[in-house]
């Protein structure tokens, strides 16, 4: 923002105002006659302008130079009369339309000018700094209404977002702050819910958009799961020989140590706590493979996928062998099911992964991969210990 001085130009002119008596055959600027006796010099801009008293008493007088003119040489500029040059150079404050008179203000980037009253009396956009009318400012943001068009929304709230606002994975949509902080997050995509979203009897909250893809019918995860098991053996060749039971399961809600309990088989309800999406287990022989319901298909395939490959190992592998190697083969198998069936954005999250033990332990074998091959690399997860 800049504040600049105006010229005070009625000031500057009273000053240099004179009133002189008697000069030879002085002719008066405005009616021409020659003066006699008393008259009064303007000096403006370095010219002096003679002008005789009758003429200085009767003529309209210019609001901002204050020199007579004769009535039809003066101009009605918004209210106020004004001479041709005065017309010209005179500053006029956006907001009130008057003339400025001294002090005014500009800002970068504008050619408009405020006097001084309206600026430190108008309320100012939260972006531009523009003086503007409190009913054309948003409530919420504070931004003028053309600041506004401009403005990130929301992909929440809908709001406009002046400042910081937050950014996901796999959304163009940006969130701002308080929704970021206050608003239920999608347990699928991991993303704010907007105004109208999913509870699921299990606690959890899905958006919109996720819930057109999860799949909620039981004999249809069913189906992916026997499909898993085909496009395993068929692609990976691998294929575990034990049969399991396939439950499919809502999240269990209250609390880490039920799940717990629920894994080693102590209590009957759902293993599955916070994000976890499937789980194998294998308790006095028999095995057992747990999938969520609610998933988009492609969390379900990759689920299926991972929790399929646990079972081979339990068949296949050294008891003792690290967790690193257990998930990190369980999410190389995940990621070629995921690839096969051609769901990119999944494989892409799921290769981002860094975390201990599934991204770097996917790591691990995905390097294998492309080294060795497939086989060799299937011989490693069945010998390999840590
Ligand atoms: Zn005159
Ligand atoms: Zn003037
Ligand atoms: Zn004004
Ligand atoms: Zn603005
Ligand atoms: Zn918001
Ligand atoms: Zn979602
Ligand atoms: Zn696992």
């Amino acid at each position: 923002m800049m504040m600049q001085r105006g010229l005070f130009i009625s000031t500057l002119l009273f000053a240099s105002l004179a009133l002189n008596t008697f000069a030879d055959s002085l002719k008066c600027d405005r009616c021409g006659r020659v003066i006699g006796g008393k008259y009064v010099e303007y000096k403006i801009d370095g010219t002096t302008i003679v002008v005789c008293l009758q003429c200085n008493k009767t003529l309209p007088h210019c609001n901002a130079c204050k020199l007579p003119f004769h009535k039809n040489q003066l101009i009605n500029q918004k209210g106020e009369l004004l001479c041709q040059t005065c017309v010209a150079d005179s500053k006029f404050c956006a907001l009130c339309n008057h003339r400025i008179e001294g002090r005014y203000y500009k800002l970068e980037n504008s050619p408009e000018l405020y006097c001084a009253r309206c600026y430190m009396a108008t309320p100012k956009c939260a972006v531009c700094k523009k003086p503007t009318q409190r009913r054309d400012l948003d409530p919420a943001s504070g931004a003028c209404l053309e600041c506004l068009k401009k403005l990130p929304r929301c992909g929440a709230c809908g709001k406009a977002i002046v400042g910081s606002f937050f950014r996901f994975k796999h959304t163009d949509e940006v969130y701002c702050s308080d929704c970021n902080r206050t608003r239920h997050k999608c347990y699928v995509c991991g993303i704010p819910v907007g105004n109208r979203y999913w509870k699921f009897p299990d606690g959890r909250t899905i958006c919109n958009q996720c819930n057109e893809q999860v799949v909620i019918d039981e004999q249809q995860i069913r189906r992916i799961m026997t499909e898993v098991e085909e496009l395993v053996s068929r692609h990976l060749g691998i294929k575990a020989e034990i049969p399991y039971t396939l439950q499919i399961t809502p999240l269990n809600n209250h609390s880490v140590t039920v799940a717990k309990a629920a894994k080693k088989g102590e209590n009957s309800a759902s293993p599955l706590f916070g994000s976890e999406l499937g789980l194998f287990r294998r308790l006095n022989g028999h095995a057992e493979i747990f999938l969520l319901y609610g998933l988009p298909a492609p969390m379900l395939y990759e689920t299926a996928a991972h929790e399929y490959a646990h079972a081979w190992q339990a068949e296949q592998c050294p008891a003792e062998q690290s967790a690193e190697l257990r998930e990190g083969f369980a999410q190389w198998v995940a990621a070629e099911i995921l690839r096969i069936k051609g769901y990119t954005e999944f494989l892409e999250k799921l290769e981002e992964r860094n975390d201990h033990p599934y991204g770097t332990g996917y790591k691990r074998f995905k390097a294998i991969h492309q080294n060795l091959g497939r086989i060799q690399l299937i011989e490693y997860a069945k010998k390999a210990v840590r």
